[in-house]
């Protein structure tokens, strides 16, 4: 038995906790990187979601998604154009929205979530899913927003300041 943060668990439980925390991270990057994509597919573009590192093997690669040996991924959405739909003569406002395509997208699922968790009467086992799912997706709109270097990608924070800086995307 251990005690944390006020609760007694024993092993068992300190492992199915790490992980449904392990597969909410997973589940909440997805989440983000789908945004990203989403809103990329609503402004005509093509994309392919990257997760995992890319020193590493790759594990599935199908035309929308990649996803490389990695025990704590990171994601990465690459847009690209489609046909005539070029990138570059998207919209000041589509290209920040294009950033700001993973956070929004946690936005939505935290809402949902706050709706689900208000009007259900949820047992603990489902409350504790739904409880750490909202604040994985907190946490990714908070961090996301950070303007940082994380794996050697820029997170959306930081793209979006270089962008509005030097009206570029990198
Ligand atoms: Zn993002």
């Amino acid at each position: 038995m251990i005690n944390i943060l006020g609760k007694i668990m024993n092993l068992g439980e300190i492992v199915k906790v790490a992980l449904i925390y392990y597969l909410i991270y997973l589940i909440t990057l997805i989440i983000h990187e789908l945004g990203h994509a989403i809103v990329a597919k609503l402004n005509g573009m093509n994309f392919k979601i990257f997760i995992g590192n890319k020193n590493k093997k790759v594990l599935l690669d199908t035309k929308y998604i990649r996803i490389y040996r990695t025990f704590l991924p990171s994601g990465f959405c690459q847009y690209y154009s489609k046909g005539d739909k070029s990138y570059d003569i998207l919209s000041l406002f589509n290209k920040s929205l294009l950033i700001l395509g993973g956070v929004l997208f946690n936005f939505v699922i935290v809402l949902i979530l706050l709706l689900v968790i208000n009007f259900l009467k949820m047992s603990n086992q489902y409350a504790l899913v739904s409880d750490a799912l909202l604040n994985a997706n907190i946490a990714f709109i908070i961090l996301n927003l950070i303007p940082c270097k994380f794996d050697g990608r820029y997170s959306d924070g930081l793209r979006l300041i270089n962008y509005y800086r030097n009206r570029k995307v990198s």
